[in-house]
């Protein structure tokens, strides 16, 4: 949250290379979109600046350029009505909304069962233990370790998430 990583020309540069990278490489979005999940979950509320800092800042990966649009566009997500202004340099302190979990978006997390399946992109999961949101490419296990806090986790244990990808 240092003022200097949202340093002008650095946002500019990352902008260009996020532009370019998400033309070729979309896959992106799904891995963003599992970072603003965890931000929600850890925080209770998310804006895009958030998955920005944690996305490109701290994990070093690029932005998602038009993608970017569908980072929130999950029917786990709802608008808290609230705005706050962007601390990103290159978006001239526009307003961006902040998002939080839908209150009956756990309709749409429940534990894992015999019937779970992942989708070619993969699928959320996140650990009873300690709430780290982790993505599996199959169910084909009875327990996993969590690569976080290492609890050997049941199946049945983990819960589920639906981020309804388009
Ligand atoms: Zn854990």
């Amino acid at each position: 949250m240092t003022p200097e990583q949202f340093d002008l020309n650095l946002g500019r540069e990352l902008k260009t290379v996020g532009v370019t990278l998400a033309s070729e490489n979309n896959g992106n979005l799904a891995e963003a979109q599992a970072v603003a999940l965890q931000l929600a979950v850890d925080h209770g509320r998310v804006t895009a600046d958030d998955v920005y800092q944690r996305y490109v800042l701290d994990q070093g990966n690029s932005w998602l350029g038009n993608a970017a649009g569908s980072l929130f566009r999950s029917s786990l997500f709802e608008w808290t009505g609230e705005l706050v202004a962007s601390r990103r340099p290159s978006r001239h302190a526009n307003y961006i909304r902040v998002w939080r979990l839908k209150p009956n978006g756990c309709r749409e997390m429940k534990n894992v069962n015999r019937n779970t399946r992942a989708p070619r992109e993969g699928r959320e999961i996140i650990c009873p233990k300690c709430h780290s949101v982790q993505r599996v490419h199959h169910f084909s296990w009875s327990a996993l370790t969590c690569t976080k806090c290492k609890a050997v986790v049941d199946k049945n244990d983990w819960v589920a998430l639906d981020i309804g990808r388009n």
